[in-house]
């Protein structure tokens, strides 16, 4: 409560003098969108969406796909790619979705299709296919805005829950999909779950690896296949979808994982293989247990009975448990149930803690496998801090330790107030007058520099990284007007660096048109990077600093990322244009960058 009264307070004048007063900088400093779209990547390793029958079995047809959506005008739009040079602008993998009338203004959605060589049944994916798509998630991450994978339902979770590890400090959506009925027949559902996989991951700023099959998204690491014949083959037993769509799309904010660590995107691609799923069931010998233990061993996941049980009258196997995490073998108690997690409910479960066996709470079998596979990769984790990881959510694969507990919307007294005089009363109606107000109140405490504010918005349950209506977020705001302190704050919110405004402006761009240099370096050790169009324009900026002998700014465009030797307007590089004008100092430091 002390902290909605603070609301309250900082919401008070200053707050709302600010608002009144901001004025758009980046409207100025922006070029007016000429086209507006966002480029995905879509890697197609295989799987029955593009499979065919030949000799009587689905084997994965290639080169077949790409081909065939071209035809499709619900998946490519022929007459916009020819008007816009989509293919020269993006290679000939290039297409683009249509958009809806109502939607015209909308951003297009571009996808690049990058098909695998073979395409693989996804049985036959081992933990090198793994690291090769995070290897090409990263090798093309600066330049696309999202990825779509496109995979075989077999090992679907398991490739979801080992790239959800691999990518670390994750900021864009990774959307894994496929289908149980090839694209090519006339009743499937390939069609609709790639649409709708590019649809979100172009549309929502979702940075997680997501699992996306018959109208829901899913969190990655938290699912499971639970049916061969149906279209919907996946569940997600301990976690609700991040993503449901029906007429609407619906996407469930308050549970989508954000990276809070402020640290640069990276694909760790070395897993242990010495790993295994060991299933208790009655009648398990020690012998087997002791069998199955043996080296190479390094990790096992130990399915239990339901809360996390095993047999503790049975003192053989409880031994060869005991010797094995003695010597080093990490041990994780998973359940065999679908729904729920391990805890020391019971003297069984209790037994095998006390046999050095780590509680994997709710995770998924392919989650505890596939993390337990990354972790015991860490060269520099001792192996303390290994089982220590184990038990931590490093992903949002299992249950959250500590709640963040959330204020209810109606407990706060000023959208109470608002609520009041526009005589709102029930809870959606109250959510969307919180969601329509709170972005720009947390844009204004942006300017402002006020944590406290932010604080108290982020304790009323609203999200930070939202975007105002011109998609400005509080990260933008903050950039623009220099606060440090405030962008430290966002960032370890979980406030996504890759925003685009309106005008496609990211966050970094607007702190470098400002030359706010400290958070022009805090944004790039965060992994900020200026978007595809900001990277063509920035030939002209750099040419007119270097005319100008500007070489404060032209430091902080270097500083960016930007690329010194991209011409501008009239084809010469900024190093040209300084020697034509003269520019001695410039060129001498130019030549020290070098
Ligand atoms: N066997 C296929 C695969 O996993 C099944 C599918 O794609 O649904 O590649």
């Amino acid at each position: 409560m002390a902290q909605l009264i603070s609301l309250a307070q900082a919401l008070s004048q200053p707050i709302l003098d600010t608002i009144a007063s901001t004025e758009m900088p980046h409207l100025t400093s922006r070029r007016q969108p000429v086209l507006k779209e966002k480029v995905l990547l879509v890697i197609y390793t295989g799987g029955t969406i593009g499979m065919k029958y030949k000799d009587g079995g689905l084997v994965p047809i290639p080169h077949a796909l790409e081909k065939f959506l071209r035809e499709l005008p619900i998946l490519h739009d022929e007459e916009y790619a020819k008007k816009h040079d989509l293919n020269k602008r993006y290679g000939e993998h290039a297409l683009v979705l249509p958009n809806n009338e109502k939607d015209s203004e909308a951003s297009r959605i571009v996808y690049i299709i990058e098909e695998y060589n073979p395409l693989l049944d996804s049985s036959n994916m081992t933990p090198e296919d793994w690291a090769k798509i995070g290897k090409d998630i990263e090798k093309n991450y600066g330049l696309h805005d999202g990825f779509v994978i496109l995979h075989g339902t077999d090992t679907m979770a398991y490739t979801a829950s080992a790239l959800s590890f691999m990518c670390e400090h994750l900021g864009k959506p990774v959307i894994i999909t496929g289908a149980q009925v090839p694209i090519y027949d006339v009743r499937n559902d390939g069609m609709e779950n790639l649409l709708v996989a590019l649809l979100i991951a172009g549309t929502y700023d979702i940075p997680e690896v997501g699992l996306y099959f018959h109208d829901t998204l899913y969190r990655g690491n938290r699912v499971t296949k639970v049916d061969a014949e149906s279209f919907g083959a996946f569940s997600s037993p301990n976690l609700a979808p991040l993503v449901t769509t029906g007429v609407n799309i619906t996407v469930n904010w308050d549970i989508v994982w954000r990276d809070k660590s402020k640290q640069k995107f990276q694909v760790s691609t070395e897993m242990n293989q010495n790993v295994g799923l060991l299933r208790i069931f009655p009648g398990i010998t020690a012998t087997t247990v002791r069998a199955f233990l043996q080296p190479p061993i390094e990790g096992v996941i130990l399915e239990t009975y339901g809360s996390g049980n095993a047999p503790d009258k049975n003192q053989g196997l409880l031994d060869a448990l005991k010797e094995a995490t003695d010597s080093g073998v990490i041990i994780v108690n998973c359940t065999q149930c679908l729904r729920g997690t391990v805890s020391l409910t019971y003297a069984t479960g209790a037994a095998l803690e006390k046999a050095g066996v780590v509680p994997g709470a709710d995770m998924t079998p392919e989650a505890a496998l596939t993390k337990l596979s990354y972790v015991l990769a860490k060269k520099d984790w001792t192996l303390e801090e290994k089982k220590r990881m184990m038990k931590l959510n490093l992903r949002g694969e299992m249950i959250q330790a500590e709640s963040e507990a959330k204020l209810c919307l109606s407990d706060s007294c000023v959208i109470q107030a608002i609520a009041k005089s526009l005589s709102l009363s029930c809870t959606e109606e109250l959510g969307a007058v919180r969601d329509a107000l709170t972005p720009s109140l947390a844009c204004a405490a942006a300017k402002t520099g006020d944590i406290e504010a932010l604080e108290a918005l982020k304790q009323l349950g609203s999200h930070l990284f939202f975007g105002d209506y011109d998609g400005r977020t509080p990260l933008h705001v903050a950039c623009c007007e220099g606060n440090l302190n405030a962008v430290q704050y966002l960032l370890s919110q979980g406030a996504t660096v890759h925003a685009k405004d309106r005008y496609g402006a990211t966050p970094l761009s607007n702190a470098v048109h400002f030359r706010h240099k400290e958070v022009v370096e805090l944004l790039r050790k965060t992994g900020a990077h200026l978007s595809r169009d900001e990277l063509n324009e920035a030939g002209v900026e750099l040419c007119s600093l270097a005319a100008r002998g500007d070489l404060e700014g032209l430091e902080i465009w270097i500083l960016a990322g930007a690329d010194l030797t991209k011409p501008g307007p009239d084809g010469q590089t900024a190093l040209q244009v300084a020697q034509s004008a003269g520019q001695k100092e410039v060129v001498a430091t130019f030549f020290s960058c070098s």
